[in-house]
């Protein structure tokens, strides 16, 4: 912190003094993934004390550190669950962000909307929401959509590096994988109304660029990029295209960088300059209101010199205002702007429910969804119970045949 101050001068020893009233609010962070591999969720274990934790990016201390006031935890579950226990395992990775709240009431608070984020900084705790990361985890299932927001999930990543069964993900762009739908279909983009419907964050990182079209286009709420850089800075199919940034700024929406090198420097080593970079282009094309801190702790395996850890974000903040960002810039990009979003969000959410807008009880078309691990329940005949069928056929016959 010495050198921080030292290399910054009076405009850096300003915003120190008062750093503890700016909030910074990181948008991505895959811890409750590492207590997945390491402890199996078992935060009863003696080595998975969080406030001793020295295997992962982010532990108590650290965030303290970091002067991360609020968190949206990933509830993350690989791509090979699809089609059989994502749900299950989305649910396992919910539960443990409730457990740690209430395990470390002194360090985190669970909160769900914007006013909550304010609340548990001014208490001292770290405001924790969630956010589940890829549209697999619904199952194709609005129902399941709506539990995830009851359970407090604030926002969705459409597709994480996977296409769904109603969006395209970024591997299409790579030729990696071939693209599906094109963006999104009629069942995508009735996901992304239902989103909107309920006030849940719509998160385009890891999609195609015709999904990220297709849902900017769509959405009636602001959305974001919860983890991507900037396409032009480094040309990685992972980052966000500066057609898109265009759009970003018309629809006042976000992208929040990612702090891994591959998506920063597109090779294994990077460092904080060339995170600011991409700070700097987002902010260049999309506008100011439109950039956050990404990060990916604890997501990735390569972290640039100088933010190795969520204790680095000092760090980032000395080379923003060395870069003459203003200080409404910099609180903007640790919080501000993502706390904006959330409360346009909300505030979608709230003219819906004064319309009455129901919740949309369409199914997917069963062909879409077929597999081994399913059963066709309310789908054979509408209204009907498959069972009966035979009967009533059975019932017919013999009538015609008395005629
Ligand atoms: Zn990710």
């Amino acid at each position: 912190m010495v050198t921080f101050v030292h290399e910054m001068g009076m405009r850096c020893i300003y915003f120190l003094a008062q750093w503890d009233l700016v909030l910074l609010l990181s948008r991505h962070n895959d811890l409750p993934w590492q207590l997945l591999l390491h402890f199996n969720n078992q935060l009863s274990l003696k080595s998975a004390n969080l406030t001793q934790l020295n295997k992962t990016h982010t532990n108590i201390p650290k965030l303290r550190l970091g002067h991360v006031g609020a968190q949206f935890w990933a509830a993350y579950v690989p791509c090979e669950t699809q089609n059989k226990d994502a749900v299950k395992r989305t649910l396992e990775q919910i539960d443990v962000v409730h457990r740690m709240c209430q395990l470390y009431p002194e360090a985190f608070e669970c909160v769900t909307d914007s006013a909550g984020i304010r609340r548990a900084f001014d208490a001292g705790r770290v405001a924790s929401l969630i956010g589940v990361e890829g549209g697999h985890s619904i199952d194709s299932s609005m129902a399941v959509l709506r539990t995830f927001y009851l359970l407090g999930v604030r926002y969705m990543t459409l597709t994480h590096s996977c296409n769904t069964p109603w969006a395209d993900n970024w591997l299409v762009d790579t030729k990696e994988e071939k693209p599906v739908h094109h963006g999104l279909t009629e069942f995508g983009k009735k996901v992304i109304k239902e989103m909107n419907r309920l006030g849940m964050m719509v998160d385009l990182a890891h999609v195609s660029v015709e999904t990220m079209d297709a849902a900017l286009d769509i959405s009636e709420a602001p959305v974001v990029f919860s983890h991507s850089s900037a396409y032009a800075i480094c040309n990685h199919q992972r980052n966000v295209p500066d057609s898109v940034l265009l759009k970003v700024n018309k629809t006042e929406s976000l992208v929040m960088v990612n702090f891994y090198n591959d998506y920063v420097s597109c090779s294994h080593n990077a460092n904080l300059s060339q995170v600011a970079d991409h700070l700097d282009h987002v902010k260049r094309i999309a506008g100011p209101g439109a950039v956050g801190f990404g990060g990916d702790y604890d997501g990735v395996s390569r972290l640039p010199d100088g933010l190795k850890d969520v204790s680095g974000y000092p760090n980032l903040v000395a080379e923003l205002l060395r870069r003459n960002w203003t200080e409404e810039e910099v609180r903007g990009a640790l919080a501000e702007n993502l706390l904006r979003v959330l409360r346009e969000v909300e505030k979608v959410r709230d003219k819906k429910a004064q319309n009455a807008e129901a919740p949309n009880d369409d199914p997917i078309d069963f062909k879409d969804i077929q597999g081994e691990c399913r059963t066709a329940y309310g789908y054979s005949n509408k209204g009907d119970h498959p069972r009966l069928r035979p009967i009533v056929l059975v019932f017919l016959l013999s009538f015609l045949f008395l005629l």
